[in-house]
């Protein structure tokens, strides 16, 4: 019996709709004209996600790495290759630069030389320069450079050498990288506090080092830095002693004299490095007649 009280009279009711109606249309004119009758910006929803990545997953290195934003907003392209440059540029060397190889447009920037400034001057005085009147710090060259780590990511690498071959040893690591050609650290010999052996033995590529040939008071193509060790462990410097026995540097690289053995790092005719250092004018340690320096290519003085 409740139902009959709810009805009320037909009248009533009109105009109850009637005023919902023109409460309605006029919710729409107001919805119409706030939002101008435009959709949702389709570039908002696309450029959202992407502002929600952590900058610092490899997710972000690898995107930055396969160049699928040449399709994007070219200031915005440039924009985020001046902010990964300036970043690298940050680094200190043997740090790593991100997985895989760096963005290609960069490269050109990422592998530059330097005059020796005093900051770098302060690093190797005592160790791999020692005041002199044959070598002065205005005939070298700091080097910044990438290198293909063995672990397949890009790694910060520096090198000082001569003036005189600044422009080719550019060139030549520029294309080992390029090529994926394995370096397993590029730091200069002052982090072994310019000890050789130290820095051979950490398989360290290295060029300037001030001192003489061992056994005599020459001085060595590094000490003018024209000379360049690659991969030193794997590439030793072999001798025959008078009694017939093979002296190796670094110690303990004894397994790497063998050169008709196959392993890692191991620089022969067929290498690249070996093409590009030949080509560009430099000898080969590995065609010494007296003895074999397989990690050396040098500039004769
Ligand atoms: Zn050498």
């Amino acid at each position: 019996m409740g139902r009959g009280k709810k009805n009320g009279p037909k009248s009533a009711r009109a105009a109850v709709f009637l005023i919902l109606g023109v409460f309605l249309a006029a919710a729409c004119v107001l919805f119409l004209k706030s939002e101008g009758g435009n959709e949702i910006n389709p570039e908002v929803l696309k450029e959202s996600p992407k502002e929600r990545l952590p900058e610092d997953t490899g997710a972000v290195i690898r995107e930055q790495n396969t160049e699928t934003d040449l399709g994007a907003d070219p200031a915005v392209e440039a924009a985020a290759m001046e902010q990964e440059f300036q970043r690298i540029l940050n680094l200190s060397a043997g740090e790593f630069v991100c997985a895989g190889m760096a963005r290609e447009g960069l490269l050109g920037r990422l592998f530059y030389a330097a005059g020796i400034n005093e900051a770098v001057l302060a690093r190797i005085s005592g160790k791999s320069y020692t005041q002199n009147e044959t070598v002065l710090p205005s005939d070298l060259s700091y080097l910044r450079m990438l290198y293909y780590g063995p672990d397949g990511n890009t790694y910060l690498g520096e090198m000082i050498v001569n003036q005189a071959i600044e422009a080719d040893i550019l060139d030549i690591f520029q294309k080992l990288y390029e090529n994926r050609y394995p370096i397993e650290r590029m730091v200069l010999v002052d982090e072994y506090d310019a000890d050789d052996e130290a820095s051979m033995q950490a398989n360290n590529t290295s060029a300037f080092n001030y001192r003489t040939i061992a056994g005599s008071s020459r001085l060595s193509n590094h000490s003018y830095g024209l000379a360049v060790d690659l991969n030193p462990k794997y590439n030793p410097y072999v001798k025959e002693a008078s009694d017939g026995s093979l002296i190796c540097q670094p110690q303990g690289s004894e397994a790497y004299a063998d050169r008709a053995a196959e392993f890692a790092y191991k620089i022969d005719e067929q290498d690249l490095a070996y093409r590009l250092f030949t080509e560009a004018g430099f000898t080969w340690g590995g065609d010494f007649n007296s003895v074999k320096d397989y990690q050396h290519f040098e500039m004769p003085y």
